[in-house]
Order: C-alpha cells, then structure tokens, then sequence
C-alpha cells in the first residue's frame, strides 16, 4: 500500500483484502511443517516487508533454522498505557500432498480464496497483523500503547524454540498488558441465524499420559495369562466405561449465559441459569450430547497411541498406549493420575504423565481489550453473540497468561463447521473476504484501544 497516508476515510478495504491476499499466498509458499519447523526464511520474508516501510525488526533465533520475528509500532499519544502483543505463530501442522487437491505450499489464489497449509492456522492471522501495522503506521493513528507485533516459531509442538523460549530470554521484548493470539473464531453453527463470537480467554490443559504394561514374553502357541497385550487392553477397556463427572467453569457459565437467548426453551432458561445448581439435573445432558459443549465439561480423555508386538506368533513383554488428556482449568493433574491407576485396577499397568500442563489464570473478560473487541466485532460484523470462550485445545495463551499477561484467543474470522474441519486439516484455505474481514477488526480494535 501507498505510504504516508493521513486520512483513515480513504482506507480501501477492498485493496487491502486483495493486497493481504497476495502476502499471504507468498507467506504459505514457505514450508514450515514442524517438526522440524525451519521457520527462518519464512520470518525473514516478513521481515523485508517490514523493514519496506521503515520498521525494525528483531529476529531472534532460538536454535540453527528456528527464528522468531519481534517489532514494535510506539505509541504515540501519551501517557502510554501498557503495550498491547500481537502474535501468530509461523509454524504447521504437516500435511500429506496426495490427499490435497493442490500442493498444500503452493500459495494458490483460486476462486477468491488462498490455499495453503497455515492459511487459516497460524499464518493468515500473521498477515493480518502485519497488514494492520503498516496500515497503523501510514495512516499515523494516535495510539495510547506501544503494539508489538510476534511471529514465532515452534507452536505445534511445545514453544520450546518460540514463545516459551522468548519469554525465558527475551522477556522485555514481549512484555504486554494484552495478547491477541488465535483461539476462539466466528463461526456460524449448523441452522443458526447468527454467529458466535468466541473470545478465549481460558484453555485446557494438556497432558500426554503413557500407559505401560509389563508381562512374559512367549510362543503364541501357548497361551498364558501373563500377555502385555491382554493386560493393556483390559485396561483400556475400563478407561472407555470410565464416566467423569461434569463440572461447570466460569468462562462456560459466562458463555451459556451469553448464548442463552438465541436459543429455544428450554435451553434458553437452563442456560441462562447455568450457574444455578437446581438447573444441573436438566442441563448437563443436554450440554453432554452438544458437539459444543460437550468437550468444554469435563476432563477428557482420547487413546492415541498404541505399540505393542514384533511378530504376530510371539506373545509380547511389553505393551504401550498413550492417552491424550485435557483437564479443566483448576485440575490437579497429579490427581487425575491417581483416578487412571485407581480405575485401571492392575499394578502390571504402569501410569506415567510425559509432560505436564501449564497451569495458568483466566483472562478477564470485562478487560478493555476484551470490550474493545466486542464493541468492533458489532460494529464491523454480521449479526452475533460475542462470548468468552474455554478453548479445549493448547495454544501458546498458556505462557503468556502465566506470565501474567492477559491473552485473548480469537481469529478474526467468519467460519462455518466445514471450512473450520480444514484446520490441521485436507485443503486448508481462507478466502478474502475473511482477510479483508480480519484486517479490519483488528484495525479497528486496537484504535479503540
Ligand atoms: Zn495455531
């Protein structure tokens, strides 16, 4: 876009959907499927683009091809407040090119969407943000905070090499009142007339739980009853019968309050009472059998993994199963540990976390940001119910809201059920309308901020 603009009335927002359009498709020609990552190239694209319109980048590398891009637009109406971050990260999910109809890092612009792996997570949302710190910059807004723009590496798998490594050693750079990272979305439910507008502000935490059962090995001839195999599958056997119980968080209650009134009775008036223990009885099976809702009550619990066997007449020593687990926010995962030993019943079977969630406080929905956000998304949006939303997957939130930043998950999206199945998905893409859509409300938000 032309530099040196100074009249936020002459912004086409037709030019800049197409414009971010094409930065996009030349973003997602970059492969950064993690492992292994090799986001470098990647962020020292962004980086030229920045540096065209007089910012100045740092790029931070964490390890050999691993690189994490940080810049700030100052304030410029003072006294400044806190800054406010916005980050993506540049890395994704892999993606197997004979199932795609087009190779998933050609960038292609077809039928006025963008194709790609990463067009809708995590690197059309980075466009977005660069977009509207070059269109923040030309325009010379007042801004009352510093807005730092993060691109980092490495959040599909653990953020060892991205924002938990930035934070460690580089924590002055990224230090911010709040955080706009990618989480909840717009999204427009199967039959509803309206949108919900899902702003994280909470996440589940994960925890990877390896089960390992211990026997004899033997002749498959002869059947004993010390098979590993035999031993892991029992054990599984009772994890699938095992119910756990439902339990209301705060951000959920908020949500089914705020959603209440788009709904019949009598959903309308159990949800509007959610936090009325008297509505339970009625409410959490409807909640229980609801795609929505239903992983956002309860500690789940999903069989991922499973290894055991080199020959198929050998009886096995040794049998191995990993559990994917999302505890609600304020479980002990020690704790739920304890429920898998003591509902699995067999001392042969051993129970051991890989890794343990970060536990983190919510983010506070009657926040600035969050008002900010949801003023925007009336004004620029379809017709919606803006929510605060529990994110049942990890994002990169959870390191920052323990560091005590308050970070808000939402891409700014307009997304039905089948576009967002293409999220770590077959034929990911993100049409213009939705960068044009996301540009201007982020744009928006943070001249409200
Ligand atoms: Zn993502």
């Amino acid at each position: 876009m032309s530099k040196g603009k100074n009249l936020k009335s002459e912004i086409d927002w037709a030019a800049v959907g197409a414009e971010t359009a094409e930065l996009l498709s030349r973003y997602l020609q970059f492969d950064t499927t993690n492992p292994p990552g090799n986001e470098a190239a990647a962020v020292q694209f962004l980086a030229d683009i920045l540096r065209q319109h007089d910012f100045t980048p740092h790029i931070l590398e964490s390890a050999p091809g691993r690189a994490n891009l940080v810049v700030r637009l100052p304030a410029s109406a003072g006294p400044p407040s806190l800054p406010c971050l916005l980050y993506a990260h540049a890395d994704v999910v892999p993606a197997n090119p004979a199932e795609w109809s087009s190779p998933p890092f050609s960038g292609q612009i077809k039928d006025d969407f963008v194709w790609g792996r990463g067009a809708l997570d995590d690197k059309g949302l980075g466009i977005i943000f660069l977009q509207v710190l070059i269109l923040l910059k030309n325009y010379g807004l007042p801004l009352k905070r510093d807005i730092i723009l993060l691109i980092a590496a490495d959040e599909e798998t653990c953020g060892r090499y991205g924002v938990a490594w930035l934070l460690e050693h580089h924590p002055e750079l990224i230090r911010a009142e709040y955080v706009w990272d990618e989480g909840g979305m717009g999204l427009r439910p199967a039959n509803a007339a309206h949108y919900i507008y899902s702003i994280a502000v909470a996440e589940k935490g994960a925890l990877t739980v390896r089960l390992t059962a211990r026997g004899a090995p033997g002749h498959a001839s002869i059947p004993h009853p010390n098979n590993a195999s035999d031993q892991l599958v029992r054990a599984l056997a009772r994890l699938a019968e095992w119910r756990r119980p439902i339990r209301l968080t705060p951000p959920v209650i908020e949500m089914l309050k705020r959603l209440a009134p788009g709904y019949a009775f009598p959903r309308s008036l159990l949800f509007a009472h959610a936090g009325n223990r008297l509505t339970w009885p009625l409410l959490f099976p409807l909640l229980d059998k609801d795609a929505l809702f239903s992983p956002l009550i309860r500690n789940t619990v999903s069989l991922t993994m499973l290894r055991s066997g080199q020959k198929s007449n050998i009886i096995p020593a040794e049998a191995e199963a990993k559990l994917d687990i999302r505890l609600l926010p304020g479980e002990d995962p020690a704790s739920i540990l304890g429920d898998l030993r003591a509902v699995i019943k067999d001392i042969r079977v051993s129970v051991e976390a890989e890794d343990m969630p970060v536990a983190h406080p919510a983010s506070d929905s009657a926040a600035d940001f969050f008002l900010a956000l949801a003023d925007t998304l009336k004004a620029v949006g379809p017709p919606g119910v803006v929510t605060p939303y529990l994110t049942p997957g990890a994002t990169d939130s959870r390191f920052f809201r323990r560091a005590g930043m308050k970070a808000y998950g939402f891409m700014p999206m307009l997304l039905d059920a089948q576009e967002l199945s293409r999220i770590h998905g077959i034929d990911e893409r993100i049409s213009v309308a939705n960068l044009r859509f996301g540009t201007q409300v982020v744009f928006e938000t943070l001249r409200k901020l």
